[in-house]
C-alpha cells in the first residue's frame, strides 16, 4: 500500500464509532467502570500495556486513533502524543537520560531543545555536548563511556544541514547508545527515520501534521526495544495531549499527503528564484542540486517540504532585509511553519552554535512556502526585493 493511501486509513475504526468516518472528540477525565469486575479487568489491561481508555490522561479513542496512525506511517512500534513539539523533544530526552549520563546533541538543533538541554538536563546532572552534524561516522570518537543518547535533527530547521543518519546510528549502536531524532522537516511521509536507524523519532506535529496553524502537538514514536522507557516517563511526568488538539492533528494528517507536494514544489521554485537574485549569497535547501546536503537528501528522503533558508550578501544591511519583510503582502512574519500560509522570519542562530562556526556573510532569513499559487508568491517577492533595493540604494 502506498503511503498516500495508508495516511487515509491508518488508525481508523468506524465500526467502533457508530460508523462515523472520524472518531469524535471525547472530553473525558473520569472513565467509569461498569462493575468491580470491570474495574479490575481495566486495571489488568493497563498493567499489560494494552491501548485502552483508562483515565483522561492516558488518552481517549481520539488520541489512540491518532497515535496508531502515526506509528503506522513511521514504521514504529508505538507512538505517544505530547502537548507540544517541544514537550515531545524534552520528553524523549528525559526518558533515556539520568543523572551522570552524557548526551551528544547535533549543533544545528532547534533552539528551545538546546535550551532544555543546557538548563533542565544540566540541572538534573546530565552532561551535554554538541557535535558537528556533518560528522557522520566520525561521531564514534565523541562517544564516551557515559554517553547514552545521540540526539539529531536532520535537516536542521534553520540551517538545513542533512546528517548521515545511518552512519551516525551505526556508530551509536555499536556503543549501545540510543538515537533520538527530530524529523519535523521531513514529516513521517518524506523521511522514514526508523528505517534509517533512528530508535526514537520525534515530530513537532504543530507543523505539517496539524497543518493549519491552529493547534500545538508533538509525537514520539519508538521501536519495540525503546518503548517502555518512553511510556514510563510519559506517565511519570503526566504528559497528556488535549482532545480537541488531537482531533485537529488527526484531521490535519488525513490531507497531509496532498498538501506536502505543493509546499515542496513551491519551496523549490521560490528557492531557485531567490538563488538568481544578486543580493543572495546562498540558499539553504537540501533539494537544490549544489546544496551541501543534496546527496544525502536524495539518498534518504522521499520528498522535500516548504521550509528553507536564505543568506544574503554582506553588502545587504539588516534594515534593507527588514524593508523586504515589511513590503511583502503574502508572507506573514511569525514563528512556526507547516501551516497552509507562507511565512518569513529573520534567522539568528550564529550565536547559539558551540561546536561549529556558523558565520553567514550577511543577514539570514527563513521562508515557509505555503499553499498560495507560487506565481503570486514570486510576484510578492519581486516587489519585496524592489523595497530591499530601494532601501540599500
Ligand atoms: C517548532 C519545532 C519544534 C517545537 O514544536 P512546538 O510545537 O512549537 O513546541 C521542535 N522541533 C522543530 C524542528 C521545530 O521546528
Amino acid at each position: 500500500m502506498k503511503d498516500t493511501t495508508r495516511i487515509l486509513h491508518a488508525g481508523r475504526h468506524p465500526e467502533e464509532q457508530h460508523g462515523a468516518v472520524n472518531p469524535p472528540v471525547y472530553h473525558a477525565s473520569t472513565i467509569l467502570a461498569g462493575s468491580v469486575a470491570d474495574w479490575k479487568a481495566q486495571n489488568a489491561r493497563r498493567a499489560k500495556d494494552e491501548v485502552g481508555t483508562y483515565y483522561g490522561r492516558y488518552g481517549t479513542p481520539t488520541t489512540h486513533a491518532f497515535e496508531e496512525a502515526i506509528a503506522e506511517l513511521e514504521g514504529g512500534y508505538r507512538t505517544l502524543a505530547y502537548p507540544s513539539g517541544l514537550a515531545a523533544c524534552s520528553g524523549a530526552l528525559m526518558a533515556y537520560l539520568r543523572a551522570g549520563d552524557h548526551v551528544l546533541i547535533a549543533d544545528n538543533v532547534y533552539g528551545p531543545t538546546r535550551h532544555f538541554a543546557d538548563t533542565f538536563l544540566m540541572r538534573y546532572g546530565v552532561s551535554v555536548s554538541y557535535f558537528d552534524p556533518a560528522l557522520g561516522a566520525g561521531i564514534d570518537a565523541l562517544i564516551e563511556p557515559r554517553t547514552r543518547v545521540v540526539y539529531l535533527e536532520s535537516p536542521g530547521s534553520h540551517t538545513f544541514e542533512v546528517a548521515d543518519v545511518p552512519a551516525i546510528a551505526a556508530a551509536a549502536h555499536r556503543h549501545d547508545v540510543i538515537v533520538i531524532s527530530d524529523n519535523t522537516w521531513g514529516t513521517p511521509l518524506y523521511y522514514k527515520a526508523i528505517a534509517h536507524g533512528v530508535d526514537v523519532s520525534v515530530h513537532a506535529a504543530t507543523k505539517y501534521i496539524v497543518g493549519h496553524s491552529d493547534a500545538m502537538m508533538g509525537v514520539v514514536t519508538t521501536t519495540r526495544e525503546t518503548w517502555a522507557r518512553l511510556r514510563d516517563t510519559y506517565r511519570q511526568v503526566g504528559f497528556s495531549a488535549a482532545p480537541d488538539d488531537v482531533y485537529l492533528a488527526l484531521r490535519g494528517l488525513r490531507s497531509m499527503a496532498v498538501r506536502l507536494p505543493v509546499h515542496w514544489a513551491s519551496g523549490v521554485r521560490l528557492a531557485q528564484w531567490l538563488q538568481e537574485q544578486p543580493e543572495v549569497e546562498r540558499v539553504m535547501h537540501p533539494a537544490l542540486p549544489g546544496d551541501a546536503g543534496h546527496a544525502l537528501w536524495r539518498r534518504d528522503f522521499l520528498g522535500a517540504t516548504g521550509l528553507f533558508g536564505v543568506c544574503l550578501k554582506a553588502s545587504v544591511s539588516q534594515p534593507a532585509m527588514e524593508a523586504l519583510f515589511d513590503a511583502l503582502a503574502l508572507f506573514g512574519l511569525g514563528a512556526s511553519w507547516g501551516g497552509f500560509e507562507s511565512l518569513i522570519l529573520p534567522t539568528e542562530v550564529a550565536r547559539s552554535r558551540t561546536a561549529t562556526a556558523w558565520q553567514p556573510a550577511g543577514p539570514v532569513f527563513r521562508i515557509h512556502a505555503g499553499l498560495d499559487a507560487v506565481d503570486d508568491l514570486i510576484a510578492d517577492m519581486v516587489q519585496g526585493f524592489a523595497a530591499l533595493r530601494g532601501h540599500s540604494g
